[in-house]
């Protein structure tokens, strides 16, 4: 094989990529806020790119030699724009990452002790929406709605009754692991009816709007974060849409409010993914996602699993381990994860157990759907997923606290010795080696 320059000059890191090249090619990366960028993606995102200091915004940079990176930055806009059908929107294609764009977001429209209402973390909610261990609880004052305990989905007049009550000055929708379509325009009548400020945060699924197989938060909600990380296949970063009118606020929240130089190499792959978006191949990524769930998700329900809500309408599904006892939810990961299938455990509404120790597992579509993976990989994938479920979900959780890491140890020391595991991961790499990873 062909010695690459980071081979020669540093073999240890090298390795421990080709490592990873290799997990991630021979496995089922099934964890729904993952997907795969494309080669040309990652070209621009390790560009000579990252050398350069550019604070501030194209035409008004606190540093000379900015021309092509403000050409640059311009066309990721304008791309942004295009794709998302956002032309009357200003977008901030800056924020480091999904986290510090909603911040970003919060300094630059609120006064801090301001009130944000969103849905809690445990029932779909991201960290930085106000979770009281993330900054934004500690810096404004967070009032969460929830889920209906019944359907375990969205319940829009308890949402607006809430609203009334508390009068926010920004409402959040759009979530983390919540797999049912969210209707964006009622949550922004929601947020006009108290004078709020309506926010989008499309982290999870703006590859599925871009696709046209989820509803749009444009041209209507005033401010929409996303990360380009995710569904969008692009490199890690974020962006920000808002009205003309919240332009100034939210680029001084961005920058000097939350960042300093931005990132030009991944504004450049943004826009590279961008460009890819817009094409009729990403379209059918994005349909194909949709389907890979439902396939999914009829065949977790026929092996005799529990969904949240029944059933997913996106890329992700969520598996209730209520029935099998609370807390199970990382057994279930590390059991998936030594058959080379990796999900995440996950809170769910009312979850009965402590967020570390969850009684949800949450699995997605969006990777293996990037791979070229059709409907019948995702039944084969159910079927080996249920197994693993009904194998090791008698595994319980210790009452005592200061047991429970040790029980995970030793329920994960029984693994690499166990004939389904073995038998699993090898049906797993023989699927998943049908479908190269891009630039593998
Ligand atoms: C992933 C995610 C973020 C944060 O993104 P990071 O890049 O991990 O900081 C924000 N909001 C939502 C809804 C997300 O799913």
């Amino acid at each position: 094989m062909h010695t690459t320059i980071l081979q020669k000059e540093d073999p240890e890191i090298a390795a421990l990529i080709e490592k990873e090249a290799v997990r991630q090619n021979e496995g089922f990366e099934m964890i729904p806020s993952e997907s795969y960028a494309s080669e040309a993606v990652l070209e621009a995102n390790g560009s000579i790119l990252n050398n350069k200091y550019a604070e501030n915004y194209p035409g008004r940079r606190y540093y000379g030699g900015c021309v092509n990176v403000d050409a640059i930055e311009r066309l990721c806009q304008k791309r942004a724009r295009e794709v998302f059908h956002a032309e009357d929107y200003h977008v901030n294609v800056q924020p480091y990452s999904g986290s510090p764009a909603n911040l970003a977001v919060y300094i630059g429209l609120l006064q801090l002790g301001d009130t944000i209402m969103a849905l809690r973390l445990d029932h779909g909610g991201h960290l930085t929406h106000g979770n009281p261990m993330n900054l934004s609880a500690k810096a404004f004052k967070i009032v969460p709605y929830e889920v209906d305990a019944k359907s375990e989905t969205l319940d829009y007049d308890a949402i607006a009754k809430i609203a009334a009550e508390h009068k926010p000055k920004l409402i959040i929708s759009g979530f983390t692991s919540y797999p049912r379509v969210i209707d964006f325009k009622k949550f922004h009548d929601i947020a006009k009816s108290v004078g709020a400020i309506s926010m989008a945060d499309i982290s999870h699924i703006s590859a599925l709007v871009i696709g046209g197989v989820h509803p749009s938060p444009f041209p209507f909600t005033d401010v929409v974060t996303t990360t380009t990380h995710k569904t969008l296949r692009g490199p890690r970063g974020a962006m920000i849409f808002c009205k003309q009118g919240y332009k100034e606020q939210i680029d001084k929240g961005v920058f000097p409010g939350m960042q300093g130089g931005p990132h030009e190499h991944t504004i450049a792959a943004i826009a590279v993914a961008l460009k890819e978006a817009k094409t009729p191949t990403f379209k059918a990524y994005a349909e194909q996602i949709i389907k890979n769930s439902h396939a999914l998700a009829e065949t977790l329900i026929s092996e005799g699993l529990k969904l949240i809500s029944g059933g997913t309408d996106n890329h992700l599904l969520m598996v209730d381990m209520r029935p099998f006892g609370p807390g199970r939810g990382i057994f279930i990961e590390k059991a998936l994860e030594a058959a080379e299938i990796s999900v995440n455990k996950q809170p769910i509404p009312n979850d009965p157990a402590p967020p570390y120790y969850p009684s949800g597992v949450r699995i997605g579509t969006p990777v293996l759907t990037a791979r070229g993976m059709k409907e019948d990989e995702m039944r084969k994938a159910g079927k080996l997923i249920a197994k693993i479920f009904h194998a090791f979900s008698a595994a319980e959780l210790p009452e005592d606290k200061t047991l429970r890491a040790q029980a995970v140890k030793d329920f994960v020391a029984t693994l690499d010795a166990h004939p389904l595991i073995a038998e699993v991961k090898q049906q797993v790499k023989d699927i998943a080696l049908q479908f190269p990873v891009p630039g593998m």
